[in-house]
């Protein structure tokens, strides 16, 4: 029996004016990533495991992954498309395809990028053959990926700290279809809404939990809610319910309606609650333990902004607060004057603001240089298959009673390592100001007093009524309550 996995991933903010190239994705090529860094604790890196223990063969092609910015060059998303195909090609015939992707990529020319991988790859394979496909929550399901995969599986958790369970789940439906024992039928429902949910948070929390104990029995075989990227301006966005069955397509059409039903008539509650800044200092400096976690949200690399926004340290400054650790703002140019001048030093530097006007003014402060840390890593993920993810160089400094990490690479900040890598202690630290959406959670959560989610300004600002969406379907809430569904 042999197995075909393969990987391409990244989400798209089409509002950035970041243009996601070939040189933005980090890729191995068949048969290396397994003991590829950063891939060897990858999803289909655990899928070419698992077939191997169960004595198949493995044709493992290409795995590409972006951070996200704007959207994927239409020659960029066709290179690395045709190059699994022609390895999918070469790799016939197979018995089953698993595939790793992310749901909202798009390139120019394609809004459904995993749509379209998708249907080639049931082209090459025919009808017959099961092709399972994992996607992050943050997509958008469509119509295209429904009907040409055979089994389709989202996160549930967002931290995405499940990335590995729900490989797992997927992984033995493939297998269970390959032996003839079930029957995969599966359909989405519509919910009517701009999806940005925190499943850490009742009534979140309690709806996934639903979403779990149904699956497994009366025929019902995966439970899924597609959340949405609500930077993704295209006509499938939305917060979508899936559901796999076991040969019956009508109880899956069912309980995927009932199950979206059930999250619309929470809408006014389901969604996070984000504070202004100003609101948000006053709330987390009345906090009595330390630190308390201010999430920058509207600065989330991982949602394809920036990460060099100024807005909250300008404010900070502003009113005298100190005792303050920053992480990270992302400017390459910052880190590498830091490291010229060496630890110790006292500058004047030019910090962060550099991206646009939605980063804000750059910051010119006299700093000191507390700590510099090449090839800088910070962690994702549950501890038995934690992720590094690479931060490049850092630099840590202090100017007016705030320390900043500064980074070479864009990412958002996912654990207290990009503060204990350049020499700031975390737990001493009054308020840590955090530049991720969620993903901070699992592992600042931990050591937070409280946890509080700031809505500054910048680019992805979690207010969906202010996105000029061109493409997007605006009859959705919350730019209109659309009563019943
Ligand atoms: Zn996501």
């Amino acid at each position: 029996m042999k197995l075909f996995t393969a990987s391409l991933a990244t989400e798209t903010n089409t509002f950035s004016p970041m243009p996601t190239s070939l040189k933005s994705f980090a890729v191995a090529r068949r048969g290396d990533y397994s003991t590829h860094f950063p891939f060897k604790d990858a999803v289909v890196a655990l899928f070419g495991k698992w077939a191997r223990a169960r004595g198949w063969e493995v044709f493992e092609s290409l795995i590409a992954a972006a951070e996200p910015a704007g959207k994927t060059l239409k020659a960029a998303y066709e290179q690395f498309r045709d190059e699994i195909l022609a390895d999918l090609q070469t790799a016939m015939p197979v018995d089953a395809v698993l595939l790793d992707l992310h749901g909202a990529m798009v390139a120019d020319g394609y809004d459904d990028c995993e749509g379209d991988l998708i249907s080639h790859v049931r082209q090459i394979v025919g009808a017959n053959v099961p092709i399972g496909v994992e996607l992050d929550l943050h997509c958008h399901i469509t119509r295209t990926m429904v009907d040409n995969a055979t089994v389709i599986i989202t996160y549930k958790e967002y931290p995405h700290t499940d990335f590995a369970d729900r490989a797992i789940e997927l992984f033995k439906l493939i297998m269970d279809t390959v032996e003839g024992k079930i029957r995969p039928t599966m359909d989405f429902f519509d919910c009517r809404m701009i999806g940005l949910f925190y499943p850490t948070q009742e009534p979140m929390k309690g709806y996934v939990a639903r979403m779990k104990a149904l699956e497994g029995h009366d025929g019902v075989l995966s439970v899924s809610l597609g959340h949405c990227f609500p930077w993704g301006d295209v006509p499938d966005l939305g917060a979508r319910t899936l559901v796999v069955t076991d040969n019956n397509l009508g109880q899956a059409q069912a309980l995927a309606a009932q199950l979206g039903r059930e999250l619309y008539a929470m809408r006014k509650t389901a969604y996070p609650r984000y504070l202004s800044m100003d609101a948000a200092l006053d709330e987390a400096l009345a906090v009595q333990g330390i630190p308390v976690v201010l999430a920058d949200v509207s600065d989330n690399s991982g949602g394809g902004a920036p990460g060099d926004s100024t807005f909250l340290i300008r404010r900070m400054i502003e009113r005298g607060i100190t005792n303050v650790g920053v992480g990270c703002i992302w400017d390459p140019v910052a880190v590498s004057v830091a490291m010229d001048a060496g630890v110790g030093a006292r500058l004047d530097m030019r910090i962060g603001g550099k991206m646009g006007p939605m980063s804000g003014d750059p910051l010119d402060l006299n700093v000191s240089v507390l700590g510099i840390k090449e090839n800088a890593v910070q962690y994702f993920g549950p501890d038995e298959t934690r992720q590094d993810m690479l931060l490049g160089h850092s630099v840590g400094v202090s100017a007016n009673g705030i320390d900043i990490v500064l980074i070479s690479n864009r990412t958002q900040t996912f654990s207290p390592e990009v503060f204990t890598n350049v020499g700031i202690d975390p737990l001493q630290k009054r308020l840590l100001i955090v530049k991720s959406t969620q993903h901070f959670y699992a592992r600042f959560s931990p050591i937070a007093a409280q946890v509080i989610y700031v809505a500054a300004p910048g680019a992805i600002v979690p207010d969906f009524k202010s996105i000029p969406y061109q493409f997007a379907d605006r009859n959705q809430y919350p730019l209109v309550d659309v009563g019943e569904i």
